[in-house]
């Protein structure tokens, strides 16, 4: 999608601190980290505007970035936990209507939703 800013980044247009990367999937630091680690995981084609969008046509990309999760998981040391999110639609947070994964981590995060 031309306007989206995660198809932007994802073609290098917008530059990102790439922490993973491979044929299809992105990942990179949150430019506004709501925890001492932030990361953010992509499809680099923009299978989906949201999890709202999964189908089986679509659905394998996201086995893999979850896949790539582990894999940054075990690259950042983050032994100690880490959280996954996903918000779909304006009324759950998503501003960016790109399918993408949060990974959180190095905050105490046990007692909260978020
Ligand atoms: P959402 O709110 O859609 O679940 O998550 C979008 C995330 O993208 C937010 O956490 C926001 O800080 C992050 N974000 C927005 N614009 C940029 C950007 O240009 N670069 C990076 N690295 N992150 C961004
Ligand atoms: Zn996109």
């Amino acid at each position: 999608m031309s306007d989206c800013l995660f198809c932007k980044i994802a073609a290098g247009e917008i530059p990102s601190n790439k922490v993973y990367e491979d044929d299809t999937v992105l990942a990179f630091r949150d430019i506004n980290p709501q925890a001492p680690t932030h990361i953010l995981v992509i499809p680099k084609a923009h299978a989906a505007d949201s999890a709202a969008q999964i189908t089986a046509e679509n659905s394998a990309v996201v086995a893999h970035c979850f896949e790539v999760i582990a894999k940054i998981a075990a690259q950042e040391g983050l032994d100690a936990g880490f959280r996954v999110i996903t918000n779909a639609g304006a009324a759950a947070g998503q501003t960016v209507p790109h399918l993408h994964f949060h990974i959180l981590a190095g905050a105490d995060m046990a007692e909260k939703l978020l």
